[in-house]
């Protein structure tokens, strides 16, 4: 095998690890997708047919799925085209309403407590053009709308949405249910992280079976990788294929 081959087919393997999705729950694939449904895999594995990452990784992930299979994909593709896995809004807003990112310092954190939270949503930035109490917003293009659309209740988004275009309700009243919303949500995370606190062992535990079982579909893909491209492993002494 020559220096190249090998250093593509690291490339290809880094990537199958980059992208495998962790979420046991993810969403499954459409079953009318004859590229993904090119693999028989358990739909519950982990695999890099679901992405729940950032959109242009999504992009750049297919595009270079699409090449790969075009250049060694016959007679049948190798790798699936990876699916987005994209909640209601696209992108989950800070508090300024720019993508919410630490290095922004607008973040509403896992740990934050429920006072916390609900001071953060007080002062998040809302649809510019509803200056005043009377005037009509529009959830679409405000990021406490983004964050009802997330994590809100279809009746919440109803209210919302009727009230926020007709100015029937205030923004603070609005910024109090999206609180109300993820506290929801991150109250029992918080719970659960205390076991996790009191004992490290436990996450460890689950972060090394997570790592193992990525291995193993790292390992089968890499096969599929090598034979479609005809290479082997053959000529390192002691390593297994
Ligand atoms: S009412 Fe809610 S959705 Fe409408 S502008 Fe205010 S905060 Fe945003």
């Amino acid at each position: 095998m020559k220096r190249i081959e090998l250093a593509i087919a690291l490339a290809f393997a880094l990537i199958e690890l980059s992208t495998a999705s962790f979420a046991q729950d993810s969403q499954p694939v459409p079953a009318d997708n004859s590229a993904v449904n090119a693999r028989d895999r358990d739909p519950n594995a982990v695999t890099a047919d679901r992405q729940s990452n950032n959109q242009s990784d999504v992009e750049l992930t297919r595009e270079i799925a699409r090449r790969f299979n075009q250049f060694y994909g016959k007679p049948a593709p190798v790798f699936p085209e990876p699916q987005p896995l994209l909640t209601p809004a696209a992108k989950l807003p800070g508090t300024d309403g720019r993508k919410m990112s630490k290095s922004y310092g607008n973040t509403v954190m896992l740990t934050d407590p429920e006072p916390v939270v609900r001071q953060k949503l007080r002062t998040m930035v809302t649809d510019p053009a509803r200056v005043r109490r009377n005037d009509p917003g529009n959830p679409d293009v405000c990021p406490v709308g983004d964050l009802h659309k997330i994590f809100s209740t279809e009746e919440t988004m109803a209210k919302v949405n009727e009230g926020c275009r007709s100015a029937g309700i205030g923004c603070i009243e609005c910024k109090g249910w999206a609180a109300d919303a993820l506290v929801q949500v991150l109250q029992p995370m918080q719970d659960r992280r205390k076991k996790y606190e009191d004992n490290p062992r436990l996450a460890w535990d689950i972060l090394e079976a997570g790592s193992a079982a990525a291995g193993k579909v790292a390992d089968a893909t890499m096969k599929d990788v090598r034979a479609s491209m005809g290479m082997s492993l053959e000529f390192e002494p002691g390593r297994k294929q």
